[in-house]
């Protein structure tokens, strides 16, 4: 459909605008190749204006504008999702918020930014100013957005300590721009930030976010390889059960991923040797040293975070970016993503290890959840074709381990695996028209669409259902 940008860009001389088409075409697009489903299927989608707005009150003319116009608009922050979040899959603006980036407080155990601050200016300033650190944040912490986060993550680093962005007390309100003639300002706090959550700005533009931190801990990036893969989970898993250790990463990598695509931290690994990377705070590296003979385990790799030596941050080899270092070397592989229920966690993900041998490569990140330890499998595949993609989906759900699927573009068919009926109904309110982010929210769009029901999700949060992504039961 043909949308009338021209008379929007003339409503709006306050805003800058690009229409470049090939800054436009950049724009319109994030992480979406990572699956060869999605890199197929979206591979044209694209803006037909790209807004920066300076200030909330050019977002919220914007979105009047907009609004009066009847053109979709697709919030942007970094644009490193990974499922195609913020592609305009019905044209339009795409809405970079990466202008807004002041910073409104930093105090004893919280900060509020606008949601365009980079995660990384966020941290160091919460360092500088108060001595505070966010409890967790993505693993591209240095290019990432608040608001993308919020809007577009669910978890990463320090979620082995502090669970998800949806658990209570993550964060703790959101400012967030309705698409309406006259947009509002609402100010979401407890348990109505989830209507903000990964909804992909379905439901609102967020423009501030408060967020919780934890005090500043000098992190030591350590890398332990063990022959055995068995071995190395089980290790990880007892590294993230013991609370009295600071740490704010437990990644299990199976032979070959560090030798094949993480090269200096393959080649100090060696042949054949499983890794668990982590970041253990300096008081407690000792009683971690202690662990390693316990468990004999083999230190290959440990440095502070001001040492230079050709490796990137430990946190950059984990989470997403394994797959991304992945792809960088092999343009076939493809991945998923799986909880592995506590109490078999270890179990199962062993199983699956001997079960698909070279094809599906075991990537374990331990998280704590409602005082239990778990973990996410965001195994490497060696992609050959979509049914066979899915007969490996299959045989993991079988094996009690529920895969939330990153080849898809709406939110009730990723990880959500349902229709969150808060922010259904939060979207009829802010967005009546539909024009906010169209065609992620199948809930909305179809009025008939009927998911299959399932009670686990990743990282569901304050939404009473916490026990069930533990458990694995529904
Ligand atoms: C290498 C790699 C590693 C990653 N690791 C992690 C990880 O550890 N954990 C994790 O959760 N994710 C991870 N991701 C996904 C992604 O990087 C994060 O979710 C990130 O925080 C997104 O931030 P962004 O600013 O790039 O958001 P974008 O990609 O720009 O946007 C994300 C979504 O939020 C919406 N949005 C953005 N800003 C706003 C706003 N202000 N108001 C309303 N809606 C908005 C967009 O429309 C989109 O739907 C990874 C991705 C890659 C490529």
């Amino acid at each position: 459909m043909a949308h009338d940008i021209e008379s929007l860009i003339a409503a709006l001389p306050e805003v800058s605008f690009v229409t470049d088409p090939a800054r436009v075409k950049n724009k319109s697009r994030d992480f979406y190749w990572y699956s060869p489903i999605l890199r197929d299927a979206l591979d044209d989608v694209r803006a037909d204006v790209i807004a920066l707005p300076a200030t909330e009150a050019q977002v919220a003319a914007t979105l009047a504008a907009c609004h009066a116009l009847r053109i979709p608009v697709t919030p942007r922050g970094a644009g490193t999702g990974n499922y195609g979040q913020a592609m305009p899959l019905a044209g339009g603006v795409v809405l970079d918020l990466s202008a807004l980036t002041e910073i409104r407080f930093i105090r004893w155990g919280s900060a509020r930014a606008q949601s365009g601050v980079r995660l990384l200016d966020l941290d160091d300033a919460a360092r500088a100013a108060a001595g505070q650190e966010q409890r967790m944040h993505p693993s591209t912490l240095r290019n990432a957005t608040l608001g993308g986060f919020v809007c577009g993550g669910s978890g990463g680093v320090g979620s082995v300590t502090w669970g998800g962005l949806r658990d209570r007390g993550n964060v703790l309100a959101a400012r967030v721009l309705t698409m309406e003639a006259e947009p509002r300002i609402l100010e979401l706090r407890g348990d109505d930030v989830q209507k903000v959550i990964h909804a992909y700005g379905t439901t609102g533009v967020v423009t501030e976010v408060e967020i919780a931190l934890a005090p500043a801990v000098e992190w030591i990036d350590a890398a332990v390889a063990f022959e055995d893969f068995a071995a190395a989970a089980a290790f990880g898993h007892a590294l993230a059960c013991q609370d009295a250790l600071l740490k704010k990463l437990v990644t299990v990598l199976a032979a070959p991923i560090p030798q094949s695509f993480l090269r200096l931290l393959g080649e100090r690994a060696g042949a054949g040797s499983h890794l668990v990377l982590t970041m253990i705070a300096r008081e407690s590296y000792e009683a971690f040293e202690a662990m390693l003979r316990a468990y004999r385990a083999r230190l290959v790799h440990a440095r502070a975070p001001d040492l230079i030596d050709g490796l990137l941050p430990i946190y950059e080899y984990a989470w997403n970016h394994t797959t991304l270092h992945a792809l960088k070397v092999d343009r076939t592989i493809t991945y998923h993503q799986t909880l592995h229920p506590a109490p078999d966690s270890v179990r199962t993900a062993v199983e699956l290890h001997a079960r698909f041998g070279d094809e599906v490569l075991q990537h374990l990140e331990f998280v704590r959840f409602d005082g239990t330890v778990a973990c996410f499998g965001l195994p490497l595949i060696r992609f050959t074709t979509a049914e066979r993609l899915r007969e490996i989906e299959a045989i993991y759900d079988a094996s009690g381990c529920p895969t939330f699927n990153p080849h898809t573009v709406t939110l009730e068919d990723g990880g959500m695996k349902r229709i969150d009926p808060v922010q259904l109904a939060f979207k009829r309110e802010t967005d009546p028209l539909g024009l906010l982010n169209p065609g992620k929210m199948r809930a909305f769009h179809e009025p008939d669409y009927a998911p299959a029901a399932r009670g686990v999700h990743l990282f569901a949060g304050g939404s009473g259902e916490s026990t069930s992504r533990s458990t694995g039961t529904s």
